[in-house]
């Protein structure tokens, strides 16, 4: 939609000049594009600890666990240990990074639908607290393991509960129809309950599910945790984990529930279930989301009369693949101006060789954007870096927190010669 850009869709710490020029926590956008260059990600490190501190005020000391899948570095696994959070992890990838960044294993949840015995292994030796089984296959696994270590890792068991999250078909996690989990409808779940049950090599301490992300609808977590906690209580374990999923508002207009009102809203749904098993959450997007802000320089800009503008930035579907992936919606802006009207309908674009690559379908912009301006996209902290490729061989963007007017780069920009690391 034309007008200026919300300011609710801006990190905690954005404040604007009198000219209107953006600043996140006293560092000048402009400024931090022409020290770091383009594209570049910059996380408001203060916002991304309060929403940390706002989860766990709503939920509890370690009942949140933050999703590293959402955005990952060693400086972020920092950051979540320092805050008391837990982190999931769901690749031997991610549990390398958590555990380089001396993130403690014992706060460490193992997820995967398709764990390897490696992994599994892994996430044993390091002593990760929790593993969360999938399948009956990763149940062979685990007895495997048991043999050859004489481990006996403390399990929750993921179901999925059958229930329409009201999200993207690729984000919704909970259906009957999902790759994920033991069905509760089938039954599949009960078996895999008693086989867990019976087995020495596995302590069965709980029951998660997840229901999928980017959900709006407080109604959609609340009858999960109705329907969860009707398979769960029965069982009578100590934890029951709830997964993620909050949504975050990208675009004019939407509007997304806070963690503080999610977690009253699921608070009051497991208290209405009768849930006393200990309760645990795993918040990705909602934590990083809207922290960050993506910055790009306009390299061309093609009016097509009639048709439409084309404003072509020197990133792309290779930072940012959500809106290739999902259609996802984000908003533009000038940091220079970002206060302006935008009475100018373009559509921002990335520099790789697909008709495909948008990064903004129907965006507003102000006016007199020009070649060679810095174009903000907002809400860009949540599955951009951390779906990152090397597309048509483009480096992957620089990363920077910022924190009392000073910008820590965390993530180094790509360079030419790391495209050749592994070339043989
Ligand atoms: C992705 C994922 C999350 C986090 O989802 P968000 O939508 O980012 O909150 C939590 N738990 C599991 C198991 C996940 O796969």
């Amino acid at each position: 939609m034309a007008g200026p850009l919300p300011s609710q869709l801006l990190p905690d710490g954005a404040t604007c000049d009198a000219a209107g020029r953006l600043s996140v926590a006293g560092c000048d956008l402009v400024e931090l594009a022409g020290r770091f260059g383009t594209p570049l990600i910059v996380y408001d490190e203060d916002h991304l600890r309060e929403r940390c501190r706002e989860a766990s005020a709503v939920f509890g000391d370690g009942a949140v666990v933050y999703a590293a899948k959402a955005f990952l570095c060693r400086a972020m696994a920092r950051l979540v240990a320092e805050e008391g959070l837990h982190l999931d992890v769901a690749t031997g990838g991610e549990l390398h990074v958590a555990l380089t960044a001396g993130f403690p294993p014992e706060r460490l949840v193992l997820h995967g639908n398709n764990k390897s015995f490696d992994e599994l292994r892994a996430a044993v030796d390091a002593g990760v607290g929790r593993i969360v089984v999938d399948s009956f296959d990763e149940l062979d696994l685990l007895d495997a393991l048991a043999a050859e270590r004489g481990c006996r890792p403390a399990v929750l068991l993921r179901v999925t509960p059958g229930v329409e999250a009201h999200t993207h078909v690729y984000l919704a996690t909970g259906r009957d129809d999902s790759k994920f989990g033991f069905t509760v409808s089938t039954g599949a779940a009960a078996e895999a309950v008693a086989r867990a049950r019976a087995a020495d090599s596995v302590e069965l301490v709980g029951i998660h599910a997840h229901i999928g992300s980017q959900v709006f609808r407080l109604d959609s977590f609340r009858r999960a945790v109705a329907v969860v906690a009707g398979f769960a209580n029965p069982l009578g374990l100590a934890e029951l984990s709830v997964g993620g999923g909050l949504g975050v508002a990208y675009v004019t207009g939407e509007e997304a529930p806070t963690i503080s009102a999610w977690g009253e809203s699921v608070l009051e749904a497991a208290a209405e279930a009768g849930v006393t098993a200990r309760l645990s959450v795993e918040p990705g997007r909602a934590i990083v989301a809207s922290a960050a802000i993506a910055l790009y320089t306009v390299g061309t800009v093609k009016v097509l009369p009639g048709i439409r503008t084309y404003v072509a930035t020197d990133g792309g579907m290779s930072d940012n693949p959500r809106p290739v992936l999902y259609g996802s919606g984000y908003e533009a802006f000038l940091p220079r101006a970002a206060t302006a009207e935008r009475p100018r309908a373009v559509s921002v674009v990335g520099k790789h060789c697909e008709s495909g690559d948008v990064l903004v379908a129907d965006g507003w912009v102000p006016e007199d954007l020009a070649v060679g301006d810095i174009l903000g996209i907002p809400v860009a902290g949540a599955y951009g870096y951390s779906m990152a490729s090397n597309y048509n061989k483009v480096p992957r963007p620089a990363v920077v927190f910022v924190r009392n007017g000073d910008a820590r780069p965390v993530i180094r920009r790509e360079t030419f010669e790391d495209l050749l690391r592994l070339d043989l």
